[in-house]
């Protein structure tokens, strides 16, 4: 995907999320932000990698940094990923962009309106992105590449306004339970026979379905629209793997490392 070559004896390379031609990229960036691993510091770096091609789960250093993509795809990223630190973590309720929402909360879900459409689906699809590149660079796979390019256009261009091609599906994790403040690094898992790209940390679990074929209704009735409303799900950690059995493996390894 990277088409280096030379000019004026520097090395010139594309970066692959904006695709300019640059001369060096961002030294460190993440692949999700820092406020993520907030909460999961203090104990045994709470945090699990877990690879999109060969479901390996492993535990990860605190922050996960790669030179990756240019300075200003970094830039611009993190305008989303502050938007998304504004609505989600627990110190920003006093912010205006948590104030601006309108939470109503059932006993199996929640929903938020007025969120700001563009900046919540552009944060998670950065960190989607920006692990894709990271396996990428580490000799992995790709989700399927047509995918990948669709949601980088969809990233990249403000005009595109699209809530179904890869919709997203936000589970709220509660309080109590014990894997909530682990923070899982993007891993492909099957939902409903569709494939999903999961990660998850501070109580909060995005589900983005990345498949060509039409997803279920309740996915569209439920996701993250493009007027700025979602339902978040109400579901212990354990329970999403329901579908499948990525949660359970991902639990016996913590289990086996101690991480909780
Ligand atoms: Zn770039």
């Amino acid at each position: 995907m990277s088409i280096n070559f030379i000019l004026n004896n520097q090395q010139i390379k594309t970066c692959p999320l904006c695709e300019n031609a640059v001369y060096k990229f961002q030294k460190r960036s993440h692949l999700i932000p820092e406020w993520m691993y907030k909460d999961c510091y203090d104990d045994k770096h709470k945090a699990i990698r877990v690879m999109l091609k060969d479901q390996h789960v492993n535990k990860a250093q605190k922050g996960f940094y790669a030179e990756i993509i240019c300075g200003d795809c970094e830039k611009e990223s993190q305008v989303y990923d502050h938007y998304a630190s504004l609505i989600l973590t627990s110190h920003a309720q006093s912010t205006n962009g948590y104030k601006s929402i309108t939470h109503s909360v059932h006993k199996e879900y929640s929903r938020w309106e007025n969120i700001e459409f563009k900046k919540l689906q552009n944060f998670v699809y950065a960190c989607l992105l920006r692990t894709q590149l990271f396996e990428q660079r580490e000799g992995k796979e790709l989700i399927i590449p047509k995918h990948f390019n669709a949601i980088r256009k969809l990233y990249n261009d403000d005009s595109l306004i699209n809530d179904y091609s890869y919709p997203i599906i936000t589970i709220k994790i509660p309080e109590d339970d014990k894997f909530r403040n682990i923070v899982i690094l993007p891993f492909r898992k099957k939902v409903a026979a569709h494939h999903v790209i999961e990660f998850s940390s501070l109580g909060f679990c995005f589900w983005i379905f990345v498949s060509s074929h039409k997803k279920p209704d309740w996915v569209y009735n439920l996701r993250l629209n493009k007027n700025g409303g979602m339902y978040l799900i109400h579901m212990n950690y354990q329970e999403t793997g329901t579908f499948k059995d990525s949660a359970l493996h991902i639990g016996r390894l913590a289990k086996k490392s101690s991480i909780v």
